[in-house]
């Protein structure tokens, strides 16, 4: 029988500009979005009926019914499978991990069911970061992650590291904290220029944008503050930003035995957090 494994990299909002909100309660964003080295893993097998297994230091943390998003993913198909995950991001941290499987999960059961990928509408019945973990790269997202514009990759994505202090952060509620759903989008031009992007340039620029749930979402949880400050403390950080709506927070560097180092020492100083280097060739 057919098995597929597939990796469900973390998603990292390198900016999250919050521009408006529909009529529908949906928000409108502008988003730059990039993988990382670090993720989820899942083995696919067609089954006669659906079956779950979940591994990985955040198993206990995913929901293992109907309402897990790789089974809402299966519901696209009509279609039963063997499912092993690996859930090695936290759960409710900003980084898409039920987005990531999601879309994973769908990659793998198209590729063993030999079917045609779903369409966009249907991707974004799933949430709205699916569409952009199924297109992967670096993406500019607008809209309601309905709108993606693939960029030219270059050497990104650089050396990272993710961090994360263990504390949920309710999406809803960082929404509901933000003072202004109404912010500019990013600057415009939005010109990465020739690949390989150029790093200074662009984290110059990267600088001068913005994650407007950060605000929030530091009011709420007083970690991720704390976050922040760690991860530009380390040598070599050349820019920290939390993702999506926290309270992971990434930080980006130049080389990777300074992020494998800032990694170390963040560890060393909270043991209990989830410190991991994102290092690896691009995508
Ligand atoms: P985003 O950055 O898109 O806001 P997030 O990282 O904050 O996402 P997720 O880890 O995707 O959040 O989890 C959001 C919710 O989705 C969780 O409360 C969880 O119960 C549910 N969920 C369903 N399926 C999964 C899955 N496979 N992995 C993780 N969470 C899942």
């Amino acid at each position: 029988m057919t098995t597929v494994e597939v990796f469900a990299p973390a998603k990292i909002n390198l900016t999250l500009h919050v521009t408006g909100q529909r009529e529908d309660g949906y928000h409108l964003l502008d988003s730059l979005v990039c993988f990382a080295h670090v993720g989820d893993r899942l083995t696919v097998s067609p089954a006669p009926s659906n079956q779950l297994t979940v591994t990985g230091r955040y198993a206990g943390a995913v929901p293992t019914g109907d309402d897990n998003l790789i089974w809402k993913a299966a519901g696209l198909l009509n279609r039963a499978f063997d499912v092993t995950l690996e859930k090695n991001l936290p759960v409710a941290s900003g980084i898409g991990g039920g987005s990531a499987d999601a879309a994973a999960a769908l990659s793998a059961m198209t590729s063993v069911m030999n079917c045609p990928m779903p369409g966009l509408e249907a991707q974004l019945s799933l949430g709205a970061d699916v569409p952009v973990c199924v297109m992967g790269g670096l993406v500019r997202m607008r809209g309601i992650g309905d709108q993606l514009e693939p960029l030219d990759t270059g050497a990104f994505p650089w050396p990272m590291v993710l961090v994360n202090p263990g504390v949920p952060v309710s999406t809803p509620a960082v929404f509901r904290s933000l003072a202004s759903k109404t912010n500019a989008p990013m600057a415009s031009p939005f010109e990465l220029g020739p690949s390989p992007i150029q790093m200074d340039g662009f984290i110059d620029w990267l600088a001068q944008q913005r994650n407007d749930l950060e605000a929030p979402a530091k009011e709420l949880v007083t970690e991720v503050g704390d976050v922040l400050d760690r991860i530009q403390a380390q040598s070599g950080c050349l820019l920290a930003r939390m993702s999506g709506s926290g309270a992971t927070c990434f930080g980006i560097f130049a080389e990777d035995d300074a992020a494998r180092s800032a990694a170390q020492a963040l560890s060393a100083e909270q043991p209990d957090w989830w410190v991991a280097p994102s290092i690896g060739p691009g995508f």
